[in-house]
C-alpha cells in the first residue's frame, strides 16, 4: 500500500550488473523504497552520480585512492563520501530493512557476515562469500535471525517452488545450466578461446567474471555448493540439468513425484524483484515469458569431461573443510588471469585442481580463518598462473 513506509535498502557493489538492475527496479517503484548506502570499487564518478540520483545518505568506494574523486563528485550533495574497507563494514552497520550483496567475489564476504550479523534481510547475488565461508554464513543468519534472500537466479528459483516447504517432504533439486557459450564446443576449440569470446553469453548480460564461470561452467559449480548450504537436501539429491534456453530457472522435486518449476524470461530483474519485494510481489517491466514463441524447450545432459568444474566444486564439498574457500580463491585469481589473457581457457580448471590438490586445511572456524584461507590459495594459485605463462 502507498501509505506505507519506504523500505530502506543499501546495495553492495551498486556500480555492477546487480547492483544497475537492482537500481532500475527501485526507479521504477520509487515510494516504495529510499536508500541508505552504495558502494562501489574503484568508478567514484558512477557511483557519485547514482548516489545523487537516489539521494542515498552514504557512498562507500571500496579503493581508498579514489577517495577524493568520491568526494569532489558528491560536493554539495545531501551523501557522505566514505572509503576503504572498513567503510563497507561501517556501511553494513547503518540501518537499513534490506541490503543488496552483489559486490564480486570473496572481497564481499566481511560486510554480508556485518549485515547478517544485525539481523538484516541480505538478498544475495554474490554467489563466491557462501561458497567460501559456507556454514558460517548460515549459521551468522541463523544466529542473529535475519533473512537470507537468494538472488542468483537457480535459487531464487527454488526459494520460490519451495515457498516454505519443509525438507523432508523434498526428493530433490535440479539446477539448470544454460551450458554457457562454449555449450557446443570441442576441447580443441575451448583450448583457444580468449576472454571475448568466454565473455559472450548466449542468453544473460552479465559482469566478466560470472561470464566467464558460466563458460567453464565453474559457476554451476560454484551454484552447488551455494545451493548445498542454502537448501539442506544432502549433496547427492542437488543435481544439475543443461537446459540451454535458460526458461526454466530450476525445479524442486517432492517426494509424491511433483515437481514444481520456476519460468521466466532470462532477465536477472525478475529474480531480484522477487527478492526486492518478497514476501510481496513488484510489477517490474520485463519481457513476459512467451512460449509460442519459444517453441521448444531442450535438456541435455552434464558433459563433464569437457566442463570439469561442477565434477570438482561436488569433491570440494565432500572433501569438506577450506576446499570450497581454496576452490573460490583459486578460480577467482585463475579467472582474473584469464581475463588478463595471461593464461588459456582450459588451464582455469587445471590450476583450480592443483591448488585444491596441493593442501587441506582444517574447517575454517571464524571469518578470519576463511579469509587466511581465501588469502594462502591466492598466493598458490598466482604461482600456478605464473608457471603457465
Ligand atoms: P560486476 O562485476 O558487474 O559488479 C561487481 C560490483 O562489485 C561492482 O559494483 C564493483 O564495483 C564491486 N566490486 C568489485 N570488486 C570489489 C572489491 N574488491 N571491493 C568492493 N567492491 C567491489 O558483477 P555482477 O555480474 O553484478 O555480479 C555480482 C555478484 O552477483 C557476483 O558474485 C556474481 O556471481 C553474482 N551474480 C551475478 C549475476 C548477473 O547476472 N550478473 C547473476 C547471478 C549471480
Ligand atoms: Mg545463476
Amino acid at each position: 500500500p502507498p501509505s506505507a513506509e519506504p523500505r530502506s535498502i543499501s546495495i553492495f557493489g551498486a556500480t555492477g550488473s546487480v547492483g544497475t538492475s537492482t537500481l532500475d527496479l527501485i526507479r521504477l517503484n520509487p515510494l516504495a523504497y529510499r536508500i541508505v548506502a552504495l558502494t562501489a570499487n574503484s568508478d567514484a564518478a558512477g557511483l557519485a552520480k547514482l548516489a545523487r540520483e537516489f539521494s542515498a545518505e552514504v557512498a562507500v568506494i571500496g579503493d581508498p585512492a579514489q577517495h577524493q574523486a568520491l568526494a569532489e563528485a558528491l560536493e554539495g550533495s545531501a551523501t557522505q563520501a566514505w572509503s576503504g574497507p572498513q567503510a563497507l563494514l561501517d556501511a553494513a552497520d547503518l540501518d537499513a530493512d534490506w541490503t543488496m550483496a552483489a559486490i564480486v567475489g570473496c572481497a564481499g564476504l566481511a560486510p554480508i557476515m556485518r549485515s547478517l550479523l544485525r539481523g538484516r534481510s541480505v538478498a544475495l547475488a554474490n554467489k563466491e562469500a557462501l561458497v567460501s565461508s559456507g556454514a558460517l554464513m548460515i549459521e551468522a543468519a541463523r544466529s542473529s535471525g535475519a533473512t537470507l534472500l537468494p538472488v542468483d537466479s537457480e535459487h531464487n528459483a527454488i526459494f520460490q517452488c519451495l515457498a516454505g516447504a519443509s525438507y523432508d517432504q523434498v526428493q530433490s533439486i535440479t539446477l539448470t545450466a544454460s551450458g554457457g557459450p562454449f555449450r557446443t564446443w570441442t576441447l580443441d576449440q575451448m583450448r583457444v578461446a580468449g576472454p571475448a569470446q568466454a565473455v559472450a553469453h548466449p542468453n544473460w548480460s552479465m559482469g566478466a567474471k560470472i561470464s566467464v564461470d558460466s563458460a567453464t561452467m565453474f559457476n554451476k559449480g560454484l551454484e552447488l555448493i551455494e545451493a548445498y548450504h542454502l537448501f539442506p537436501v544432502g549433496l547427492d539429491a542437488i543435481r544439475i540439468l543443461v537446459h540451454p534456453q535458460s526458461v526454466i530457472h530450476s525445479m524442486v522435486e517432492y517426494r509424491d513425484r511433483s515437481t514444481l518449476a520456476q519460468l521466466g524470461a532470462p532477465d536477472m530483474r525478475i529474480p531480484i524483484a522477487s527478492a526486492l519485494a518478497w514476501p510481496d510481489r513488484i510489477a517490474t517491466d520485463c519481457a513476459p515469458l512467451d512460449l509460442a514463441t519459444i517453441g521448444q524447450l531442450t535438456f541435455e545432459p552434464l558433459d563433464n569431461e569437457r566442463f570439469p568444474g561442477p565434477g570438482i566444486c561436488r569433491q570440494a564439498i565432500a572433501a569438506g573443510g577450506g576446499a570450497p574457500a581454496i576452490l573460490n580463491a583459486a578460480n577467482e585469481i585463475a579467472v582474473a588471469a584469464f581475463l588478463a589473457e595471461e593464461i588459456g581457457f582450459l588451464d582455469i580448471a587445471a590450476i583450480v585442481s592443483e591448488v585444491l590438490a596441493g593442501y587441506s586445511p582444517q574447517e575454517p572456524q571464524s571469518l578470519q580463518d576463511v579469509l587466511a584461507i581465501d588469502r594462502e590459495a591466492r598466493v598458490h594459485a598466482a604461482s600456478s598462473v605464473r608457471t603457465r605463462n
